[in-house]
């Protein structure tokens, strides 16, 4: 019994997934997935990591944080600050945050001339062992922010909005993943790529979908996200929309993802 226990906590320190949610457009539903995927993931056996890596700070504060908090992940990046002292619990159990606000902007600037500097995210999570999951809410833009998460992370998850111009920019941020696995990190993978937003009524939702699977295959989550006023009013009660409304549709969609996500991760 003693023994099986230890065994299981070696099994768990050993396996840990970071997923980065990137897509350089904004407005795409990655923070709500990021959110609500680490959500759905994280128990106390489980422990997940979100790293705000966006300087609106959406994540952080659509968790009920106050973005005025210090340090951040700007400290994080700048080296001013270590992991164990930005490291937030949130209300949910195995749930923890690296916040982050407006300060984050600063860092591209500020890490321009620096040493290694696409290294300084991988470096901090070296020392997050603990977590089983480590979630990254990428901001909407393709610069160094975007460029540590990929060199950060074992798998990247593309949130793509079921509307008209869908596709444009997947072909830059794919040729972005490329040059970052050529010269930065050759383990990244794709895990996948999801829809939201989808709406049924619309015939423009379908056409989405039927233009992602010729590019992206197997490769997109069988998981639909739907549009969903509950997912929008979440955030701004500082809410998962699990504590929101976990009978809702988005709820049931971000857990039907998760489990997705699971199998890929140890499939
Ligand atoms: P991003 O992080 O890519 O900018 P967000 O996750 O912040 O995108 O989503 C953009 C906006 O759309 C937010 O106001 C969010 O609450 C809302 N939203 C996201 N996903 C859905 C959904 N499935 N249904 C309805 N509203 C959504
Ligand atoms: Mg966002």
């Amino acid at each position: 019994m003693v023994v099986d226990d230890i065994l299981h906590f070696e099994e768990g320190l050993m396996k840990q997934t970071i997923i980065a949610v990137t897509n350089q457009k904004g407005g795409v539903g990655k923070t709500t997935t990021a959110v609500n995927l680490a959500a759905q993931l994280s128990s106390d056996k489980t422990p997940v990591l979100l790293v705000d890596l966006d300087p609106q700070g959406n994540a952080t504060s659509g968790l009920g944080l106050d973005k005025n908090i210090k340090p951040t992940t700007y400290e994080l990046l700048l080296e001013s600050a270590g992991l164990k002292e930005i490291v937030l619990a949130t209300d949910r159990p195995g749930l923890y945050i690296l916040p982050a606000n407006s300060n984050l902007a600063a860092a591209e600037v500020d890490l321009v001339e620096a040493e290694r500097r696409e290294f300084r995210l991988k470096n901090a999570l070296g020392t997050a062992e603990e977590f089983s999951y480590i979630i990254i809410d990428c901001p909407p833009a393709l610069g160094l922010l975007t460029i540590n998460a990929l060199a950060a992370a074992d798998r990247i998850l593309i949130p793509v909005q079921a509307e008209y111009y869908a596709m444009e920019g997947l072909g830059q941020l794919l040729a972005t993943v490329q040059r970052v696995k050529q010269g930065l990190n050759t383990s990244l993978d794709l895990l996948g790529v999801v829809l939201t937003m989808f709406d049924k009524r619309t015939s423009l939702s379908e056409q989405v979908m039927d233009e992602l699977k010729k590019h992206f295959d197997d490769k997109i989550f069988k998981t639909v996200i739907p549009r969903n006023v509950r997912l929008a009013e979440a955030p701004s009660f500082g809410k998962t929309i699990f504590e929101h409304d976990r009978w809702s549709k988005g709820a049931r969609a971000y857990k039907q993802l998760a489990k997705e996500v699971t199998k890929r991760v140890n499939g």
